[in-house]
């Protein structure tokens, strides 16, 4: 089945849907055993650009008997004639529908793209609720950060992968082949997953509350199912992906990519990322040269990003810039280096470059005082920030872009005060270094507390606070002249609502949805009455969740997926954030014990190498 032509004409950027990219792998249909289709909860040029697909997609190709085949969430004006014509949304390879697929993979990685999949299994013509799907109905599987609480998905999802995907999805596949030969019913394959590490089936939980409406437990109603959840790590990456599928459209990220390190040694407290992706793996610099060479000559690209969640914390990045300079210069290449720690050594990392690539500069200070930084364990003085910002307008840039979060534990308005003179002493430098105002874009976001991290139990500041600290910081900038951007803090308390949400907030979700949610992650989408109505109807309180001082000591309906960084530890560094203590960078100091030495190796030896 295609999307008819006459379809495809009344949308707007009909190549969303039409497939056939160079490197796309199709496989015949009849004569693969397992069939997944790779869902992506958002339109086709965020999903292209999301760095996880790309790797299950080589991974469950890269064996004979599967295919992979992926399917981005159809914007609105697509949505409307699939509807209007009763046709059922296709995998963009085969044109399957959804619904003749085995397994609906669906990547989590934003707490505002939940609605779409419950709209993307609707638009599939299958049951949205799992309850009500049966035998016939593929199986709905999720997996990615959000995935790390699984709980306000679970009416909606068979089962949940946790952790990394490379590691779990083989031993998924030998059960389901085996299950799949059997042609048993479904609760028997759901049963054999529970046995797996790393899949979480929420069907064979109960959940209980307390009498006050607080959670109070989660427990296995079968043996299979374990109490406790353990994320899967790969101790050594996987080869990078060198083959992606090249969109022909322009993509978020327009670019090759290769990852050359996983997880961040860092610790900021209000970072989800930096504890769910513990411990640092790094690729090898010959890996990386290999690959972003394999990219070049498989995908035609001449610009690679080198992702990691701090760049430049790379051993030798400057040396393996340079060397990808050197080895492709016939190629003219560009090399994107997101994520960099804001201290001059990424100002000449990035001036490093050919002088194509100078364009802007981002640094994220997070904070503008040196009492909240430290509270965050932000660990960057104003010196350092200052001499970044003077290493910059030296090298010749006269503008870059500065990230902080409003609304942190502990923030009082002298911290916001501190922004604006922050910013003013880095308008001052530039002015001396260039004889002229620089243009500074200051880009604020609205902290939220993220379930696994050590703000986990703090309360999400509210709208009037937000307010308050927004219009000071709206003033005081004024006279700087830089651009300030902030987005809508409806959507940070939606987000804050969903991350540290429980079960019960399935019916919310579903309300929303049927309310005519969808893409709340884009402005011109996102509806906030329609989910204060869904709240309402469903008798929860957004505050509940998202502004309210969790004790220390109350059960967290997350708690059973065990990330590896120990509950104590967190419990540990929310205190020294209250007392202002930083807690240093275990990439090359001390093990903090995080809880991860008990059971990774890297950790292990580094315990080992240190004691
Ligand atoms: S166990 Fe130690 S070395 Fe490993 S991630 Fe945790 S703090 Fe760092």
């Amino acid at each position: 089945m295609t999307y008819p032509d006459n379809i495809l004409y009344q949308v707007t950027k009909p190549a969303r849907y039409t497939g056939g990219e160079w490197n796309s792998i199709v496989k015949g249909w009849d004569k693969t055993y397992i069939k997944i289709a790779l869902s992506y909860p958002d339109v086709y040029e965020i999903g292209m650009s999301n760095m996880a697909l790309p790797i299950l997609y080589e991974l469950l190709n890269s064996q004979p008997d599967v295919l992979a085949e992926r399917v981005y969430a159809p914007w609105v004006d697509m949505e409307a004639i699939l509807r209007a014509r009763g046709i059922p949304l296709a995998s963009l390879e085969s044109k399957h529908p959804l619904k003749d697929f085995d397994i609906i993979g669906f990547s989590l990685g934003y707490e505002l793209t939940y609605t779409n999949v419950l709209n993307m299994l609707h638009l599939a013509q299958i049951p949205v609720l799992a309850a009500e799907r049966d035998d016939s109905h593929p199986i709905v599987i999720a997996g990615g950060t959000c995935a790390l609480n699984p709980e306000p998905m679970a009416d909606f999802i068979d089962f949940f992968v946790i952790g990394d995907g490379e590691e779990a999805l083989p031993e998924l596949l030998d059960c389901f082949r085996d299950w799949k030969g059997k042609a048993a019913p479904k609760q028997q394959l759901f049963q054999q997953v529970a046995n797996i590490p790393g899949i979480y089936v929420p069907s064979l939980y109960q959940v209980e509350y307390q009498a006050a409406g607080l959670f109070k437990s989660i427990t296995p109603t079968v043996p299979q199912a374990k109490p406790s959840i353990q994320r899967r790590i790969v101790n050594k990456l996987p080869p990078p992906v060198t083959k992606p599928v090249v969109p022909y459209i322009e993509v978020v990220h327009d670019r090759g990519a290769i990852e050359i390190q996983r997880g961040c040694s860092r610790g900021c407290r209000f970072c989800q990322a930096g504890i769910i992706y513990r411990p640092v793996r790094e690729r090898s610099q010959s890996e990386v040269i290999q690959g972003v060479g394999e990219i070049i000559t498989n995908c035609g690209y001449n610009e690679v990003s080198l992702v990691s969640l701090c760049t430049n914390d790379y051993p030798d990045i400057d040396k393996l810039v340079a060397n990808l300079i050197h080895r492709y210069q016939e190629y003219n290449l560009t090399l994107s280096l997101p994520s960099l720690r804001t201290d001059s050594s990424s100002v000449s990392l990035v001036a490093s470059l050919p002088s194509h690539r100078k364009t802007g500069l981002t640094f994220a200070p997070e904070a503008g005082s040196q009492r909240l930084r430290r509270t965050i364990n932000k660990y960057v003085t104003e010196d350092e920030i200052l001499q970044t910002a003077a290493a910059a307008f030296n090298k010749g840039w006269s503008s870059f872009k500065l990230y902080f979060m409003l609304g942190l534990p502990n923030e009082t308005l002298d911290d916001v005060q501190e922004i604006i003179q922050l910013v003013d002493k880095i308008c001052s430098l530039g002015r001396k270094a260039k004889g002229q105002r620089p243009q500074l874009r200051v880009s604020v976001s609205t902290f939220v507390p993220k379930p696994h991290t050590p703000f986990q139990w703090v309360v999400q500041a509210n709208q009037a606070e937000l307010d308050a600290k927004h219009e000071l910081l709206k003033q005081g900038l004024r006279r700087t002249r830089s651009r300030l951007s902030w987005p809508d803090p409806k959507v940070s308390l939606l987000e804050a609502v969903l991350s540290r949400g429980d079960r019960r907030l399935g019916k919310v979700i579903y309300r929303a949805w049927q309310l005519g949610s969808t893409f709340d992650a884009w402005d011109e989408r996102f509806n906030y009455e329609n989910w204060l109505r869904a709240f309402a109807e469903t008798g929860l309180e957004p505050d509940f969740y998202a502004q309210r001082e969790r004790p220390l000591d109350e059960p967290l309906p997350w708690a059973h997926i065990d990330v590896g960084v120990t509950m104590a530890f967190l419990k540990q560094e929310c205190q020294r954030a209250l007392d202002g203590r930083e807690t240093p960078d275990c990439r090359n100091k001390a093990c903090n014990a995080c809880g991860l030495e008990h059971w990774q190796p890297q950790c292990q030896q580094k315990l080992q190498r240190l004691s």
